[in-house]
């Protein structure tokens, strides 16, 4: 069998999801959130950019608009499942012509770096007797200058991801042994996301030895994929999402009896909430990493549900979880009066002429050097500004 990035997740998250689909081949009817098929036209938009400027033709940002809607007209239909129904679906279009426009006016005439090819697709051995095989697709190959590589990967996610993800996120990692395979001789290799929702490129590399150290867990766990036999379930909230549930023997049961009788009673708004929220938790990090847009989500609906039903605690099929409302202090903007008073002041405190870096890292250890409690605080630096977060605990 030929592996992927998404064939061994879906084996971590469960053997025997993994063999009804890609051993046994089951076809479960096909479901598509608004914001998959919102990253499909986005990423077909900027397919076409970059395959047409390897084709020497340039296209303004009207053709691409245009593109980009007669793809959405001609794709869209109505069993399209859009969770937060409070957006429209024009709202969502707008937004993804939004991630173009600003994509196009960030990185045009796009002579950064020369693209090699677009949806490029690699197949690699693992392993010198070939017997471990990995593939997988690279949104756009690019080259920055002779032996020096770029994999460009267009993320449509409402949440940047915590740095510690970039650097240990597996998938773009393993499209680095693609272009190491085909590029020995490679002097550098950069795995760039760009999270069109901010406009924001972020970089990240591997060095020679966390590759090595990747192929050495590929096979490893491609061995233990291949040496299953029994394909057990492994039930967790996540089969609330799973395509296969229907038909699993996990859950048949409940199926035939429990699902009749309780009927839509227990399907609640709050437990699908939680229950949705504690299998994301529960995942491995790597499920994490790849759901962390949709965590987000989550959490701004429990936020938006729990203030709706007046109430801190949403109860779910098997936890409960607390929304508790903390003050966090942020350093004033850069330059304004209350940034200066703030430098002033702690340079009063700390009797120093000069303060490295004003930034969160410093005043965070500032205050807990100067033993202070909340009302010290207010006290002592009344020009740090107050923001209320919410936190979410089990
Ligand atoms: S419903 Fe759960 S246990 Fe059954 S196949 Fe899906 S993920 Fe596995």
């Amino acid at each position: 069998m030929i592996y992927s990035h998404s064939r061994i997740c879906t084996f971590e998250q469960c053997p025997y999801k993994f063999k009804l689909r890609y051993i046994d081949k089951v076809q479960p009817e096909e479901v598509e959130t608004i914001e998959t098929f919102l990253g499909s036209r986005v990423h077909e938009t900027l397919e076409k950019l970059y395959r047409d400027l390897l084709e020497k033709k340039e296209n303004t940002i009207e053709d691409l608009i245009c593109y980009l809607r007669k793809q959405w007209d001609d794709t869209y239909r109505d069993s399209i499942i859009i969770v937060k129904n409070h957006y429209s679906v024009e709202q969502y279009r707008m937004k993804a012509e939004r991630y173009i426009q600003d994509y196009y006016k960030t990185f045009y005439p796009f002579k950064q770096e020369k693209t090699l090819s677009v949806e490029h697709h690699f197949l690699i051995s693992l392993d010198e007797s070939e017997e471990y095989k990995i593939q997988g697709y690279i949104d756009r190959l690019a080259e920055r200058k002779p032996g020096y590589y770029e994999i460009h990967d267009y993320k449509t996610n409402n949440r940047l991801p915590p740095p510690k993800y970039i650097q240990s996120d597996r998938q773009l990692a393993i499209y680095a042994l693609g272009v190491k395979d085909k590029y020995p001789y490679a002097k550098d290799i950069r795995l760039i996301w760009h999270f069109l929702a901010f406009n924001k490129k972020i970089e990240s590399t591997r060095t020679k030895e966390e590759l090595t150290k990747l192929k050495n867990d590929l096979i490893h766990l491609i061995d233990t994929i291949e040496k299953e036999e029994i394909y057990p379930t492994r039930p967790s909230m996540l089969c609330n999402w799973c395509e296969f549930k229907q038909i699993c023997p996990q859950w048949s049961p409940l199926y035939t009896t429990k699902e009749r009788s309780e009927t839509n009673q227990l399907k609640t708004v709050e437990r699908n909430l939680v229950d949705r929220y504690i299998a994301l938790k529960q995942g491995t990090r790597q499920q994490r990493l790849d759901l962390y847009a949709e965590l987000e989500e989550l959490e701004i609906e429990m936020i938006a549900y729990a203030k709706k039903k007046n109430t801190t605690v949403l109860t779910g099929s098997n936890h409960t979880v607390k929304i508790t409302t903390q003050t966090q202090y942020v350093i004033p903007e850069k330059g304004s009066d209350e940034w200066i008073l703030l430098l002033k002041k702690i340079k009063e405190i700390t009797n120093k002429e000069e303060i490295p870096k004003l930034d969160m890292t410093f005043l965070t250890r500032f205050i807990t050097d100067q033993k202070w409690k909340k009302r010290d605080i207010d006290r002592n630096l009344p020009m740090l500004k107050k923001v209320k977060t919410k936190r979410i605990t089990l």
